[in-house]
Formats: structure tokens, C-alpha cells, sequence
């Protein structure tokens, strides 16, 4: 161990110590004693020693995203992975060592130029660590499955500073954990290596209808989405009312005309407004889905692009009944700003046929996810989003079960239960082994058995 940090130390006072401080949520300010920007592996297993060595708390960051403010701390040591960014495609095996550090576009666009993607999530500015070792959901899920479930291996630097490569050979329970385990509970994880998949062109859709057809069109997606030809994943989004609309899309990895046919029942339901269908590459779809035009994307994550949130969500496993719905649409009535909106999330498919027990990711046999989330700046409106959004899970807890480990939720007092369910005693074996001191230690890690 070197006797100080390396990598690109930031500490207070430093240029660029308040962006480097700050995530994607502003609604999280903390104020670390430093945070490390690591280069080499070399830089991350010398960072865990040192904070170890000085009594550090450390947090482990990678894209930022987090729902909550897992990875910082109040005079802690942030180890960011961020600056490891590199992808080397193996064309011939179909496989890809991804550092840890990239995000979801740059990871995409790179691929795309060989003419093949890892299957992954819809925002742009996305870790890939944190998508990955949490699940990762997109618009490929019901076909390939989540992007852990293109995982094979991982190196990982443990609490010990030793670098490991776990895969199913060798260490096979952490390859297990991390592949839906959540983030930063075993170790830092420094390169994943997928398996890949070609691409070319994709069917895309967009289809609005007002919102006073919400609880027909609630009624209908459930039923369809789930069970629809598996290279269609369909998506809802249910906004609060003031914006009076509510809309669905999705993408199909094959013609267009047959995208058409596969829509007919969600067409036939209540007035749409518009309907978008068209076949673009799947580079396109990517941005379209992040909500970024293709001649000038924009992927960079800038202090004017934070804003307060708070999402949370549940699966579902059986059929919303009408109770359930009207309670929906009252609370999108209700809901605090024209932001505050419902995505739900259709599962089944590939990812629903891989058993609950085979990775970490237990929700296999869910229907469809809900996201609940609620958006602003103001921090004098804290309150009011922040009950709208606890308000909505709980009164939906009758009809949801569990909750997705990457949009964790610091209110949930069943949260460990919640994320694992049935895989939960395993995953805390698997801590006890790698991390027995509890080092990787945040508000909703895994407990060591
Ligand atoms: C705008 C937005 C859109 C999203 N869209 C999707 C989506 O389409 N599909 C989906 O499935 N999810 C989505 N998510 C959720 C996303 O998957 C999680 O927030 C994810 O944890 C973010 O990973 P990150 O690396 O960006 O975040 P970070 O905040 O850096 O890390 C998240 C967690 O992973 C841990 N972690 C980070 N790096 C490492 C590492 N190298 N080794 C070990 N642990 C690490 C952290 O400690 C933390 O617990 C979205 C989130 C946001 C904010």
C-alpha cells in the first residue's frame, strides 16, 4: 500500500470538489473527505486499504445514479470507478470486458459500431455498475433478459484490497450475488464481461391517449403486456392528470407490420390521440427512448441536469383489480406537480423463464414493475412529493409484492426482504464470506449473516 491515495484525489476546497461531491438526485448533499478517481485497479484496491487503514467510512460510486444517498458520505471516502471506462469486444467469442466506470450511451454507441449491444436500461447517463449488479431493466428484457443476466464475470476488489475474478469456475457465489445482488454490498467491482448480441434495425412505438382513458387502458396493457411476443417489451406511463395524457411505448426486434399486428388490442382500447410506429436502428431507438435527438446527443451529466427526485416502485404479480386502479388514478389526481407519473415495466418472457434462484434477481415470476416517481427543485416542496410518493406505495401495498433493488426506497422498513425475498439468506452467506467485516457498510446493504 502507497502511504497516500492515488488516482485523482478530490478533496475540500479543491477545484471541482462540488461537482465531484454532488450526484444525479440534488436532493442529496454530503460533504466527503475526499473522493477518489480512480484509473487503475491498482488506485481502487489502494483506496480500500487506506480508508481501512485511517477508519475511513467508505462509499463506492460509479454513474451516480442512485435513488438514495448510498454512495456518499460526511467525511468518508467516495471510491468513483468512473474514469474506467474502456470496452474490448471479443467479435468472434460474442463477449465484452466493460470497465465498471462507463454509462449505459457511450457503452451502446461503442458496441453499436461492431453491430451488437448488451441488452441494458433506457437512461442515457446510467452506470453500468450499479445497473448491472442490481438487475438492469430495458427494452430488451423480455427478450435477452437483464443485463446480469448477460454476466459471466467480474472482477471485484474486496474489503481485503485483494483482486478477485469471479465466474463459474472460481468464487461462483459472488458471480451469483452480483448478478442482481445490488451495489456495493460484496466489493468494488472493476471490469464485468457479458456476452453480446448483433443488432440492426429496430420497430419502435409511441401511443397516446387522454387521460381520462387511464383506468381502460391500465386495464388492457396489464393483461397484454405480460404475455405479448417476447421481442415486443412494452412499456406505460401514467401521468399525473394535469398534463391530460397518458401513453405507451415500446420496441420489437422485428417488422414493423408485425409490431402493427401485435398492437391491435392495445389500439382498439379507449380514443388514442397518436400513434407512432416506425422502424429506426437501434442506436436511435436508444436515444429516442433517453429522450435525446440523434444529431446532437447530449449524454454528459451536468450540474444544471440535477434535479430533486424520488422514485420508488413494486412488482406485480397478479392483475391490478378495479380497487386498485381507481386508487391509482386518485393519486395521480392528487399528485403535487404535472411530473409525478407511473412507469410500469412489462416482465415475463426470457427474464421470467430463468428460475428465481438461478442469480440473485428473485422477482422472475413477477408481471410487471410500477415505478412511482415525483420530480422538483424547490427544496421548500420536499414534503409534498415526498409524502405523494410514499403515499402511493404504501396504499398500493395490498396489490404488490417485493421491490426492485435499483430503485431502492430508505422508507421501507421490510427493504432487505423486499429486494431478495427468498434469495435474501444466501446473498448474506455470500456477505459473511467476501466483506466479513462489513466494510462495504451503507443504510440498506446486506447484512452479514
Ligand atoms: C434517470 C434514471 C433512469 C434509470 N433507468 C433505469 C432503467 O432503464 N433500467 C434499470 O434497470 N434501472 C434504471 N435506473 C436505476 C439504476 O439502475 C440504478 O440507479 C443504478 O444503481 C445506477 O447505477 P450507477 O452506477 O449509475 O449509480 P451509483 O449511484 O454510482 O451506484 C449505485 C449503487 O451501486 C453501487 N456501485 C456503484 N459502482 C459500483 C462498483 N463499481 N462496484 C460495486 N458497487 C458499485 C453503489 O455503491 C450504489 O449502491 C435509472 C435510474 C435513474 C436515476
Amino acid at each position: 500500500m502507497t502511504t497516500t491515495l492515488t488516482g485523482r484525489v478530490v478533496r475540500p476546497g479543491d477545484p471541482g470538489y462540488e461537482d465531484a461531491r454532488m450526484n444525479s438526485n440534488a436532493r442529496f448533499s454530503k460533504y466527503p473527505a475526499a473522493i477518489v478517481f480512480c484509473e487503475h485497479v491498482e488506485d481502487v484496491a489502494n483506496a480500500v486499504r487506506w480508508a481501512r487503514k485511517y477508519g475511513y467510512p467508505l462509499r463506492v460510486r460509479s454513474g451516480r445514479h442512485c435513488y438514495e444517498d448510498f454512495t456518499l458520505a460526511d467525511g468518508g471516502i467516495v471510491i468513483d470507478v468512473s474514469p474506467m471506462n474502456g470496452v474490448w469486444l471479443d467479435p468472434e467469442k460474442r463477449t465484452a470486458v466493460v470497465q465498471t466506470g462507463i454509462r449505459q450511451l457511450p457503452l451502446y454507441e461503442t458496441l453499436w459500431q461492431k453491430g451488437v449491444t448488451v441488452p441494458g436500461g433506457t437512461c442515457p447517463t446510467v452506470g453500468i455498475a450499479g445497473l448491472t449488479l442490481g438487475g438492469g431493466y430495458g427494452f430488451l428484457s423480455r427478450m435477452l433478459g437483464l443485463t446480469c443476466d448477460q454476466l459471466f464475470e467480474v472482477e471485484t476488489v474486496l474489503a481485503s484490497g485483494q483482486v478477485i475474478r469471479a465466474n463459474d469456475r472460481e468464487h461462483a457465489d459472488l458471480l451469483w450475488a452480483s448478478r442482481g445482488g445490488g451495489g456495493g454490498n460484496f466489493g468494488i467491482a472493476t471490469s464485468f464481461t457479458f456476452q453480446v448480441y448483433p443488432v440492426s434495425n429496430v420497430a419502435i412505438y409511441r401511443i397516446a391517449w387522454p387521460w381520462r382513458d387511464l383506468p381502460l387502458l391500465l386495464n388492457a396493457w396489464q393483461h397484454w403486456a405480460p404475455s405479448v411476443d417476447e421481442r415486443l417489451t412494452p412499456s406505460l406511463v401514467l401521468s399525473a392528470s394535469s398534463n391530460d395524457y397518458c401513453y405507451s411505448s415500446g420496441q420489437y426486434v422485428g417488422p414493423e407490420r408485425r409490431l402493427r399486428e401485435l398492437l391491435v388490442p392495445l389500439l382498439s382500447v379507449g380514443t388514442p390521440l397518436e400513434t407512432e410506429i416506425m422502424t429506426v436502428p437501434y442506436l436511435e431507438a436508444m436515444y429516442r427512448f433517453g429522450g435525446l435527438k440523434m444529431e446532437h446527443a447530449q449524454w454528459q451529466m451536468t450540474p444544471e441536469h440535477r434535479h430533486r427526485f424520488k422514485n420508488s416502485g413494486a412488482f406485480v404479480y397478479r392483475p391490478l383489480p378495479p380497487q386498485a386502479i381507481s386508487t391509482i388514478a386518485s393519486f395521480l389526481h392528487a399528485a403535487p406537480s404535472p411530473l409525478c407519473m407511473i412507469v410500469f415495466e412489462s416482465l415475463g418472457g426470457h427474464l421470467g423463464r430463468i428460475p428465481p434462484h438461478a442469480t440473485a434477481f428473485v422477482h422472475r415470476r413477477a408481471s410487471f414493475h410500477m415505478q412511482y416517481l415525483t420530480q422538483w427543485d424547490d427544496p421548500a416542496a420536499d414534503k409534498a412529493h415526498l409524502r405523494w410518493a410514499e403515499g402511493i406505495r404504501k396504499a398500493l401495498l395490498p396489490y404488490t409484492f417485493g421491490q426492485y433493488v435499483n430503485y431502492p426506497n430508505v422508507f421501507d422498513p421490510n427493504w432487505a426482504q423486499a429486494y431478495y425475498g427468498s434469495n435474501l439468506n444466501a446473498l448474506r452467506r455470500i456477505k459473511r464470506k467476501y466483506d466479513p467485516d462489513n466494510v462495504f457498510r451503507f443504510a440498506q446493504s446486506i447484512p452479514p449473516l
